[in-house]
């Protein structure tokens, strides 16, 4: 038996095991930055806006559900270091499930959590919360994290659905956690890129890739998308440079249907932006999150940054 070279043995590895490990690996990696810090990156603004999206989006939901109950258990999949545990908690949702392949990023959503908890005033209302560290596209959460007790009236997976469209099995996988333990009348809420807007660009540059100085996205090739497996190497400065898959929605709303879903609406961001924002508390919300550049106007289409190709890139839900 020949000894391999690990440089030989590296590709057949991925196969293997899938980009899984190597998505975990990059967000284990990353660092928290500092407000001061986050105030000074490039992508700052588009940062924000993704977040008040984020917010708008789930508090609608968690609208909805209030509406017909009132104590909401939420699954937040693919929860990363917890940067929508302040929704939840403005939300005044009772439990919440967070789970996410990267385990520091679990630990570090779970401090979070309890750094929150410490810094409640008497009487103030924090949900219950459980963490759990699982690949959502190969692990059935109920029943290997033995937690048959999960009934979900939301689950959020917010950026993330795309890692799974490697595979139909582990796109199905992922929707069966997302989707299997949903109470009747209960909401699948997301964002993930917009596949349509991806291959336009990509049509449309010369070579395979395109992007500007603070994203990039590379496909191996241009001309064939394949249903699962189409995959890009998208770099967006300080957050990711990952290999992703192009979500096909019209498939995804099919699978979806498998499992006892509905769509309720689906938008772009530009979408989502142009009619959240005719509401006054979304406009203040807006404003206060810093999700403008800090001269623009509602009026004009200066959104999130002044390079327009960045709010180009919005990803869709
Ligand atoms: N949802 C968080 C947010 O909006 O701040 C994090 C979004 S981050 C762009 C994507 C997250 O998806 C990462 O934390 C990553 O570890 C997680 N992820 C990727 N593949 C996953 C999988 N197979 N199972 C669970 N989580 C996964």
């Amino acid at each position: 038996k020949r000894k391999l070279d690990p440089e030989d043995e590296a590709p057949r590895k991925i196969h293997e095991i899938g980009h899984g490990q190597a998505v975990a690996a990059h967000y284990n990696e990353l660092q928290e930055v500092g407000l001061e810090k986050r105030s000074q990156s490039r992508i700052f603004y588009l940062r924000n806006f993704n977040n008040w999206t984020k917010s708008v989006l789930i508090g609608e939901f968690i609208d909805r559900v209030r509406r017909k109950k009132s104590d909401i258990t939420v699954l937040d999949l693919g929860c990363g270091k917890g940067g929508d545990l302040l929704k939840w908690k403005k939300g005044r949702i009772k439990k919440l499930v967070c789970t996410d392949i990267a385990d520091i990023s679990v630990q570090q959503c779970k401090q979070r959590y309890e750094d929150m908890k410490a810094r409640c005033r008497y009487n103030e209302h924090i949900f219950d919360a459980e963490f759990i560290q699982a690949d959502s596209t190969k692990d059935l959460l109920s029943s290997k994290y033995n937690v048959p007790h999960m009934c979900f009236d939301i689950c959020s997976c917010q950026f993330v659905y795309h890692y799974s469209f490697e595979t139909y099995e582990q796109a199905d996988m992922m929707l069966k956690n997302a989707c299997g333990n949903l109470s009747p009348g209960g909401y699948f809420i997301g964002t993930t890129p917009n596949s349509f807007e991806l291959v336009k660009r990509l049509e449309a540059s010369e070579t395979n890739s395109f992007g500007n100085d603070v994203y990039s996205v590379k496909f191996e090739k241009k001309g064939e998308y394949p249903l699962f497996g189409c995959k890009y190497d998208f770099h967006l400065e300080e957050v990711v440079d990952v290999p992703e898959f192009l979500v096909y929605f019209p498939l995804l709303e099919q699978m979806a249907k498998k499992h006892g879903m509905k769509l309720v609406y689906k938008m772009t961001f530009r979408e989502f932006y142009e009619e959240k924002i005719k509401n006054e508390e979304h406009k203040m919300l807006l404003r206060r999150m810093q999700a403008l550049e800090p001269y623009s106007t509602f009026g004009d289409s200066k959104l999130v940054s002044d390079k327009p190709d960045d709010y180009e890139h919005a990803k869709e839900f």
